[in-house]
């Protein structure tokens, strides 16, 4: 779009004044984002960096020093001979004075770096967004078309372009930058709100309109980006204290799905979330790990015990709906094929085999007569037949798909049909 307002004029002059980046901040930003790697199969392998092989026999705790280029990269088992790594998103945000207008702009560059083997990385640098935003609260894009989320598809020129609706999707060119440069210049005014070049994983914009509440700007301040970008408000009011906690002891919390995780956890349990100790752990990936699985051993608990009464109820009915069948007993080699004798084994068959036999209260059909293959008295497959036709109407092993015995299972027990259907005419 060609610049049209004034505003718009001054921003595509302006933008024509801003440099490129800098190698100090290239080398910044590929820091951050690029892990060194070779990629190796066992008797060769070669340095993504600069092309050449590497001698695996040099390999030690997966990872190699490249004799040709010197870097120390990390061992990635894999056949593949080229391969990409991006889109990462690198934001400038900076001041600038034109033409009687203050800006604050932001400016994102896309970083995606190229390998082969046999030749040097390559690595594109392309900017594809500015967000001018002036002192008077005008906003002017500059920027690429673009489409698709979160910038995955960047097309054409820098120019002016508008918000907009095409389709189902707006048109976003606020790109989540994974980085701000460490040069990064911002307003006084969200300086003072604990917006700086610390800032992660939120567009400027979006940091503002956090920032708005003031548990949001006190984790601002604190640099726990990630949770602000990552939890609900929500979650922040109802975790709080153990958030201050955090805080205060200058915790860092690097992966906040996690650690949301471990709070729910801490919750469920009736844990003291006022205690450092239960909020700061030292390891919290194993502490993660210890209160999820407590939670889930009582949480199995109550739904066992849930299941056995169940089970203790609708017994009774099933032994006299079934109980002639029970002599039942089909073999062949290994497969051993005999009736579920009680609601206890359609508990347990449905358990080991992860399907839903007693879920679905299959000991309550009427019409069909659940079997159970088995090898080494281990439930392999699980079937019903239909007592109204005398056909399978279905025969499932673990997590409801075939076993390999599948097609033994079902020829051994069509060719015994006959006889369940005399034991059910009896
Ligand atoms: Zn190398």
């Amino acid at each position: 779009m060609k610049p049209k307002t004034k505003i718009q004029i001054a921003v595509s002059r302006a933008s024509k004044l801003l440099p490129g980046l800098s190698k100090e901040q290239i080398q910044y930003a590929c820091d951050d984002f690029f892990i060194k790697k070779a990629y190796c199969t066992k008797n060769a392998g070669f340095c993504l960096e600069c092309g050449e092989d590497i001698d695996v026999s040099q390999i030690v705790r997966k990872r190699v020093t490249c004799e040709n280029c010197g870097e120390k990269l990390r061992i990635v088992q894999t056949r593949k001979r080229k391969d990409f790594d991006g889109n990462y998103y690198f934001a400038v945000a900076q001041l600038m004075h034109y033409d009687n207008y203050d800006f604050q702009v932001v400016r994102v560059f896309q970083f995606i770096k190229f390998f082969r083997k046999g030749f040097k990385h390559d690595l594109r640098i392309h900017e594809v967004t500015q967000n001018w935003y002036e002192a008077s609260g005008k906003h002017v894009i500059y920027s690429c078309l673009i489409n698709g989320f979160n910038g995955s598809y960047c097309l054409g020129e820098m120019e002016i372009r508008n918000y907009g609706n095409r389709g189902w999707y707006t048109k976003n060119y606020d790109i989540t930058p994974d980085l701000y440069c460490f040069k990064s210049q911002f307003r006084p005014e969200y300086l003072q709100k604990g917006i700086s070049h610390k800032l992660r994983y939120m567009t400027l914009n979006g940091a503002i309109n956090k920032v708005v509440e003031s548990k949001a700007e006190t984790l601002m301040k604190a640099g726990y980006y990630e949770i602000l970008a990552n939890w609900n408000y929500a979650s922040i009011y109802n975790f709080w204290p153990a958030l201050k906690i955090c805080m205060r002891n200058k915790y860092k919390i690097k992966d906040p799905s996690i650690y949301l995780d471990l709070l729910k956890a801490l919750q469920y349990l009736n844990k003291d979330i006022h205690n450092s100790h239960f909020v700061c752990p030292k390891n919290m990936r194993a502490a993660h790990d210890f209160y999820i699985d407590k939670v889930d051993k009582i949480k199995y608990g109550k739904e066992l015990a849930n299941h056995l009464k169940k089970a203790d109820k609708e017994n009774p009915k099933f032994i006299k709906q079934k109980s002639n069948f029970f002599g039942l007993e089909l073999q062949k080699g290994r497969i051993k094929i005999s009736p579920l004798r009680s609601v206890y084994e359609f508990l347990n068959e449905g358990e080991v085999l992860k399907h839903c036999v007693f879920k679905g209260e299959y000991y309550n059909r009427k019409y069909s007569l659940i079997l159970s293959a088995r090898i080494n008295n281990k439930p392999v497959e699980t079937i019903e037949i239909s007592l109204r036709d005398y056909k399978i109407s279905q025969a499932y092993g673990y997590k409801n798909k075939p076993s390999k015995h599948h097609n033994q299972i079902v020829s051994l027990v069509d060719n015994n049909m006959d006889k369940i259907r005399k034991i059910a005419s009896s």
